[in-house]
């Protein structure tokens, strides 16, 4: 089957073309005719499987196929997405997909100035793509207007759930045209009794798509296990990136100073790296993330809520430096890489301390991960497990903090949330999310 037999105009053909897709994923097969139609849909797929070009292709067609009223463009799509790496990925698909066509689109998260995105907004947008909490700082500061939005897109909502966004969600869609005058799109990787939930408020008869079974690590990835002392990881893994000679690597720590000090004792040992967390500047982010596309930095470490969402084409490696404390996201790290049909290969290193984390890992996954001893890196056995430091759950009800996302708040961002009366508890959550987009 063919892009051309799902309905899709010549100048998205084109710019399909452009990017050098030959045939449809699965997931846009089945998502890009309905979406087309007008129906609402609820998409259980997981990362990497192109489900942005699935919603974003269809949403293009149909606001190309009406005229925006004269005068200024007001916001006829909305995506929401969890993060801002996921945000502005999304949007550079959106300008991608959309380049022959004259739709305006922009793209609004935290961390950044605000001006400059009000000034955006005041000059009219067709496609907005938004991380809940700025977004409710413009709608706080009437600098958005989504009175007017036709389709909205709901982009890994189970993670917007896990993030504690329901509630910013929820003052989100009071701000939009009733359910039933609008075309509402919700993806995510599992389909929860939350989700269904959310979904059952959302979702007008939605047709229902299902990629990949829950919780199933992307079948071409090659999974192994290194198992190796705790103090020889780093010598293993440059050891691994220099004789297998690695160009492109994205490594996963369990906190922001173990990203930073994996990324300067790689730096010492002559391999280009960057950590990306955050505490790291939006800039800073950005670029590590740029540098590393164009292949000048070959090492980038990510703690979890970083790396979220990054999308690096043929991404080849995958390495986790530690094993994550939730085992979902082990699924959520192995899908950076083998995406949408490469092969791709990940790697745990492993030691004493993580055998538990293993075994609730192969146990989610159903199966199996190989272990493989190198030579000269066997764990030594008279060395104790010790207990892993405990940190909260990363992101799991909102309240956790792996530090990995939680960036600097832009000029202006906390205008209007000041008065808002809260408990202690409810604040702090609130703070913790904002940062968090
Ligand atoms: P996504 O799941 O939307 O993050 O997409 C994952 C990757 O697949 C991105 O790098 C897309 O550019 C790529 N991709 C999306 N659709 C296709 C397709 N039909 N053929 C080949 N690659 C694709």
């Amino acid at each position: 089957m063919s892009f051309e037999t799902l309905g899709l105009s010549a100048e998205l053909l084109r710019a399909i073309a452009d990017k050098g897709y030959s045939q449809p994923s699965p997931i846009q097969l089945q998502a890009i005719p309905p979406v087309l139609e007008g129906h609402d849909i609820m998409a259980t797929a997981q990362t990497g499987t192109g489900k942005t070009a699935g919603f974003t292709l269809p949403l293009l067609q149909r606001l190309s196929e009406t005229n925006p009223a004269s005068g200024k463009r007001p916001v006829r799509a909305l995506i929401l997405t969890p993060t801002r790496e996921l945000a502005a990925q999304v949007a550079e698909s959106v300008d991608t997909y959309g380049k022959h066509l004259s739709l305006k689109s922009a793209v609004i998260f935290g961390g950044v100035k605000i001006n400059p995105q009000i000034q955006k907004l005041r000059n009219g947008v067709d496609i907005l793509v938004a991380t809940p909490g700025r977004l409710l700082d413009h709608v706080s500061q009437r600098t958005v207007d989504l009175s007017q939005v036709e389709i909205l897109v709901l982009d890994e909502a189970d993670r917007m759930l896990d993030m504690g966004f329901i509630r910013d969600i929820r003052k989100i869609l009071a701000s939009l045209p009733a359910q039933s005058h609008r075309q509402n799109l919700m993806f995510s990787a599992t389909f929860s009794g939350e989700i269904r939930k959310l979904a059952d408020g959302l979702l007008d008869s939605p047709v229902v798509i299902e990629v990949a079974r829950r919780n199933t690590a992307a079948e071409s990835v090659d999974q192994v296990v290194h198992m190796v002392d705790r103090d020889r990881k780093r010598e293993l893994l440059s050891h691994m990136i220099g004789s297998q000679n690695w160009k492109q690597v994205l490594v996963f720590t369990r906190t922001k100073h173990g990203a930073n000090r994996l990324a300067q004792q790689l730096e010492r040992d002559g391999l280009p790296a960057a950590a990306i967390h955050g505490n790291k500047s939006q800039g800073a982010r950005t670029r590590a993330l740029a540098d590393f596309k164009k292949g000048q930095v070959r090492v980038l470490v990510a703690t979890d809520i970083a790396a979220r969402g990054l999308d690096i084409s043929q991404l080849p490696h995958v390495v986790n430096f530690e094993l994550p404390n939730v085992p979902e996201d082990y699924v959520h790290r192995i899908g950076r890489t083998g995406r949408a049909g490469n092969e791709g290969e990940a790697v745990s290193l492993v030691c004493v301390d993580e055998h538990k984390l293993l075994r609730d890992i192969e146990r989610l996954i159903k199966r199996e991960i190989p272990r493989i001893a190198l030579s000269g890196y066997e764990p030594d056995p008279s060395i104790r497990a010790e207990p892993i430091q405990k940190r909260r759950a990363p992101q799991r009800n909102g309240r956790g903090n792996n530090g990995s996302n939680a960036g600097r708040r832009g000029n202006g961002a906390n205008n209007g949330r000041g008065k808002r009366p809260q408990s202690g508890n409810r604040a702090a959550n609130d703070n913790q999310r904002r940062r968090a987009s």
